[in-house]
């Protein structure tokens, strides 16, 4: 057999951490999307983060536009199966809002958050608590002193803004940074990162922004990141599709896959992180199933979950999934449970199910449940959350702390808002 043919010798970058997921250096090029839904919904924001990691991203982004999506964070944060960084525009207090809040990365808009000092604060805290921040240029919403001195949206015009951002992180010594410099224009954004590439060795975050719905997106998308790609430039990557943000994920993930830049997947499995609410030792279970299911070949989104008060709805896009409660194992099929097993059979029931579903079919795999196996997981359900409550993470701690927070800022007169949040890419 031939070896493989490289696309490109990756060009070196620094490596910061988003949470536990390496991006530059010779990490392997992530994969982001971004939630549609309002941060404020706890639980609908969770589901869309578990169906985009499932379709295989690494990193999700939130925009964090008001003090309820903050606080919508510190509840989402502790039981997101991937990283989340806040998508901050307007608002210096949104930002230390979601650093408090727990966010593994921030996302600044240096077009529409402008004031020196408080750049410059948001990038101490940061550098306070270890978080990175992506200085996150766009065409369409660039400084307008730029827009003129350029006369337009030019490449060079786009990589100073990053430049004159990346001078003020430097002047509080923070350099946990990584930069997207996104246009709409295909060729713009080429030039932009090949420009942006040989000015700074900080990772890059490559996108088309605003690309539109499928298929014209898709290309425009994929014009765009490919050819950066192949010129070995690029350490993560979002698809701005006017779509399900499943969608962009799963193209993000494919495209990687299709130049040789990530492995292929069949069994793709998803397992909660673990908070409060665990009641078993999921990293143990998730390596267990890993094993056991990796060489079958059956190409199943599989979720191990930490607990049955929220696991079977969090994962509901997984094709088959347990979670674990009152030392029993919930099985559930797109989120519908099939079968309450014993904790100590988890693994043995979830193999001998995904091999049916293999062999059957989910459909004739639904319809087999076991009648009784939703009454006897909701008694679980219920008990459980009576015994933790409503807040087995303590987030109320950091909602009270990011709401005094707010209430000092009002106090010392800090009115920073200048408009109203627009732009997302
Ligand atoms: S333990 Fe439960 S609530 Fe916590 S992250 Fe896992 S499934 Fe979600």
């Amino acid at each position: 057999m031939a070896p493989a043919v490289k696309i490109a010798e990756r060009r070196k970058t620094r490596q910061i951490m988003l949470g536990r997921v390496p991006i530059g250096g010779d990490a392997p090029v992530a994969v982001q999307s971004m939630t549609t839904t309002k941060t404020a919904d706890v639980e609908g924001t969770l589901a869309q983060i578990y169906a985009i990691a499932a379709a295989g991203a690494d990193v999700v982004r939130c925009t964090c536009n008001e003090q309820e999506a903050a606080e919508g964070l510190a509840q989402i944060i502790p039981r997101s199966p991937i990283p989340i960084v806040a998508d901050i525009h307007f608002h210096v207090e949104m930002a230390l809002a979601a650093l408090e809040a727990g966010v593994q990365g921030l996302r600044l808009n240096p077009g529409n958050l402008r004031k020196p000092e408080e750049i410059k604060l948001v990038a101490s805290e940061a550098k306070d608590r270890g978080i990175p921040i992506r200085i996150g240029v766009n065409a369409g919403s660039l400084h307008p002193d730029l827009y003129k001195r350029f006369g337009g949206a030019t490449p060079e015009a786009l990589v100073e803004s990053a430049r004159m951002e990346i001078a003020y992180f430097d002047e509080v010594d923070f350099h946990d940074i990584k930069i997207s410099v996104k246009a709409s224009n295909v060729p713009t954004m080429i030039a932009a990162y090949r420009l942006a590439s040989e000015t700074f060795d900080y990772p890059l975050h490559l996108g088309v922004t605003e690309a539109g719905p499928p298929p014209g997106g898709l290309i425009k998308g994929t014009a765009g990141i490919a050819a950066l790609l192949a010129e070995g430039i690029g350490d993560t990557l979002r698809y701005s599709l006017t779509a399900d943000p499943v969608e962009e994920a799963r193209a993000g993930r494919q495209l990687l896959e299709a130049l040789g830049l990530r492995e292929r997947k069949g069994l793709d499995l998803i397992a909660c992180p673990s908070c409060g609410r665990a009641e078993v030792d999921v990293i143990k279970i998730a390596s267990e199933a890993q094993a056991a299911l990796g060489d079958l070949n059956i190409p199943l989104q599989v979720a191990i979950m930490g607990c049955v008060v929220n696991g079977p709805g969090e994962a509901r896009e997984a094709d088959l999934g347990i979670a674990s409660g009152r030392h029993k194992g919930h099985l559930f099929i797109r989120g519908k449970i099939v079968r309450v097993v014993p904790e100590g059979e988890m693994v043995t029931a979830l193999v001998a199910e995904a091999k049916k579903i293999a062999e059957e079919g989910i459909e004739a795999r639904l319809a087999a449940a076991d009648e009784n196996a939703e009454a006897e997981a909701a008694a679980d359900r219920a008990l459980l959350f009576e015994e933790k409550g409503a807040d087995a993470n303590n987030a109320n701690e950091v909602i009270l702390r990011i709401r005094n927070r707010a209430k000092d800022a009002a106090a010392d007169g800090d009115e920073t808002g200048e408009g109203e949040d627009s732009s997302a890419s």
